[in-house]
């Protein structure tokens, strides 16, 4: 049975003040994401890490991924959980957790393909959704304040020049062809990656990750986000 405030809120209004932070590929919206979480003391989500532990699975399982009812019964098999533990996301499939391998050339390389899956992004909806039941964080991704979250007033939409987001994959070392990768995700038909309305843009090409930060930390005061007292940016 529904709670009276889950009939009274409208469809992605968190439990718990959400801040949602999309954006491309290598934009840097994991750093400031996490940062800013540290920041104000909540739960960072990193809700791309669940579409990359399903593509780990299934990679291993070495599925062809565009043989849909194979890529669905293989989904419908796999035990998803998703639990936060010390403020942050951690995700494991059949009772194992990923580690390093969800960003391996062969995840990078299929993840997108899997994510535009609309039957799967309709079946992770209440899972996202689920996590801000009983706490607030700072989630990040393609469609959180689009899709996920689109009633949370904290929207931010995180970009930086292609050739520096090309640059900064190269220094972590890992063969990703974000091109690619932001193509696919821009060009879905289930929530593509776009900018929300109502979300500040930021571009961090020239900025440091405590500069954006700040311009969150303002934005946020500005909109009634509860920001502990407090609160800065060392
Ligand atoms: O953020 P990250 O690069 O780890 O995300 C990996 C991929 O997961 C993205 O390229 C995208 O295809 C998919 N994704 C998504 N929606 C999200 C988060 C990630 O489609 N909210």
């Amino acid at each position: 049975m529904q709670s009276r405030s889950e009939r009274n809120a409208p469809e992605g209004a968190p439990q718990h003040p959400v801040v949602a932070i999309d954006g491309p590929s290598a934009s840097g919206k994991s750093t400031v994401a996490k940062a800013l979480a540290q920041v104000l003391g909540i739960a960072y989500c990193n809700s791309g890490l669940v579409y990359r532990a399903i593509t780990w699975s299934l990679v291993r399982k070495g599925l062809e991924l565009d043989r849909e009812s194979a890529f669905k019964t293989a989904v419908r098999q796999m035990k998803i959980e998703c639990r936060i533990d010390e403020n942050e996301l951690h995700v494991q499939v059949d009772g194992k957790e990923p580690g390093e391998e969800v960003r391996s050339p062969a995840v990078n390389a299929a993840v997108s393909r899997v994510a535009a899956s609309s039957w799967l992004r309709e079946r992770l909806l209440p899972v996202f959704r689920r996590l801000a039941e009983d706490r607030s964080l700072v989630m990040e991704g393609r469609d959180i304040g689009t899709a996920v979250f689109p009633a949370t007033r904290f929207k931010f939409y995180v970009d930086a020049d292609p050739k520096i987001r090309e640059q900064r994959r190269q220094n972590q070392g890992e063969t990703d062809s974000i091109e690619e990768r932001d193509w696919e995700d821009r060009s879905r038909e289930a929530a593509p990656l776009r900018r929300a309305a109502d979300a500040v843009l930021l571009d961090s090409s020239e900025m440091t990750v405590e500069e954006v930060v700040r311009r969150m930390l303002d934005e946020l005061r500005k909109r009634g986000f509860p920001v502990p007292e407090g609160a800065s940016v060392p």
